[in-house]
């Protein structure tokens, strides 16, 4: 993990070309597996090593065009707000334009790593026509060409070398996020949880960013709020803007350990909550789901199961995580979330010994070796839990080139059978011996 790039700029500047370059590997990876619709405005992205989230602003700007420049303006504004490195796109073709220097104004003043792209920098002759942009008085430029690659190594170095090292540690106590969209009842949640000030221990403000970690201790566990003053902030935001609360979330979520993904009953387990689930996901938290005003859903014999069902559907295949109906309105279950939230976190840090494995997983392999491939036979001799944050396991074998992802969906579901892991995302990595 390494923080968040927001990409910001005029529409049409290539801004979501460039992201997706940055994104395209790994969305393939996710979209095989999950076969969920891939979400197209932030992603995960790595660069020597370092991941970081990459979002494009260019994804949440709505309206028609003579509101197009206070939209962008804002999107700035938040991108400097929450983001821990800005890409300022540019177009060659057009040149400066008024927007860009308004953009610029709002750079030059925050206190941020700005990395000026030149783009559709394609050839040699465009080269000399980007220096026009050091007008915009934001020093050194990126010239790139986001359609053929050329230039994008050189920012991309110049970008990872400003990004944060977020180590994940050992946290003493859980980090819970609640995330999802505006008006799930997040806020609600929260103040239900520790409305009484007595139930705070203390406010632990974040070192080099702005998230602020809230200590509780409420129900018997002691635990950490992510961002908690973030959604407290949230509530005097005006608009509920879309753009807004994914920043927060992608924040949250790479300082949780245990991501609570809440959404409203009545709108459904939609597109958006999917993506935060994703990223969650994606990013080897745990995670537990929150439905929440379950008091407005109309109730048959079958609700809570049939719902399940439905949102297990969207998970597929990591559906081994909990699900609980609540309602913040009436206080109903809320202790069990916040139960079930240090259950999870448990699970994520459990730590089998490799003797216990190998005794469980090698007779279930014996059963069921992988299958041969072109009269190639697998022998899995050994696996091992690695001393990572969250689970990872690796099988050694003799030819690892030839197991497959289903076998290795299989190995996971077994662990999964044999120890409880439930709400937390697994790795599963076949080495040669
Ligand atoms: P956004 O609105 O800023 O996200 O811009 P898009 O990524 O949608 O790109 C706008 C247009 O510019 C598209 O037609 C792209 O194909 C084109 N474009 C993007 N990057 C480049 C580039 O590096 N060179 C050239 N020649 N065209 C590009
Ligand atoms: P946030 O934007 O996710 O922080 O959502 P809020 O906590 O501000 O809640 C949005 C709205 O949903 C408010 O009007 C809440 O009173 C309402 N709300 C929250 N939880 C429940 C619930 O369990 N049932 C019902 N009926 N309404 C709720």
């Amino acid at each position: 993990m390494g923080g968040i790039v927001a990409i910001v700029g005029r529409p049409n500047v290539g801004k979501s070309t460039f992201f997706n370059r940055l994104i395209q590997k790994r969305e393939a990876i996710v979209d095989a597996v999950s076969g969920v619709t891939r979400d197209r405005h932030y992603g995960k992205s790595d660069w020597n090593g370092k991941e970081f989230s990459v979002i494009d602003t260019g994804g949440y700007v709505v309206g028609s065009d003579d509101i197009f420049e206070q939209e962008i303006d804002k999107q700035v504004e938040l991108a400097i707000d929450e983001a821990d490195a800005i890409i300022f796109m540019v177009d060659v073709e057009s040149g400066v334009t008024g927007m860009d220097e308004d953009v610029s104004n709002l750079l030059r003043r925050a206190n941020k790593p700005t990395f000026l792209a030149v783009n559709k920098v394609d050839n040699a002759q465009r080269e000399a026509d980007a220096t026009e942009f050091y007008a915009l008085g934001l020093g050194e430029y990126y010239s790139i060409s986001s359609i053929n690659g050329s230039g994008t190594g050189d920012l991309l170095d110049a970008l990872v070398k400003e990004l944060p090292d977020v180590v994940e540690e050992e946290s003493e106590l859980p980090r819970f996020a609640v995330v999802g969209r505006p008006n799930a009842g997040k806020s609600s949640f929260i103040n239900a949880l520790i409305g009484e000030d007595r139930y705070i221990v203390t406010d632990i403000a974040g070192t080099t960013r702005d998230s602020i970690d809230t200590k509780y201790n409420r129900f018997g566990f002691e635990f950490n709020l992510v961002d908690t003053a973030g959604i407290r902030r949230k509530a005097k935001v005006k608009e509920d803007l879309e753009f807004y609360s994914v920043m927060r979330s992608v924040r949250s979520i790479e300082y949780a350990d245990v991501v609570l993904v809440m959404f409203d009953a009545s709108r459904g387990f939609d597109g958006q909550v999917q993506n935060i689930f994703w990223l969650a996901h994606r990013n080897n938290k745990g995670i537990v789901i929150l439905v929440n005003k379950w008091d407005l859903v109309e109730k048959e014999t079958n609700s809570v199961r049939d719902y399940t069902k439905k949102i297990k559907e969207a998970c597929e295949p990591f559906v081994d995580v909990p699900i609980i109906f609540i309602s913040v309105l009436n206080k109903q279950r809320i202790f069990k979330a916040i139960e079930t939230a240090v259950e999870v976190y448990k699970n994520r840090s459990r730590k089998i010994k490799t003797r216990e494995l190998n005794d469980v997983m090698l007779p279930i392999i014996e059963r069921k070796p992988p299958p041969a491939i072109k009269g190639k036979y697998v022998k899995i001799k050994f696996c091992t839990q690695l001393p990572t944050h969250y689970p990872q396991f690796a099988f050694f074998c003799n030819l690892p080139q030839y197991v497959r992802d289903p076998y290795k969906r299989f190995l996971e579901n077994q662990i999964r059978d044999k120890f409880d892991f439930n709400g937390v995302p697994i790795s599963v990595f076949i080495r040669k011996k």
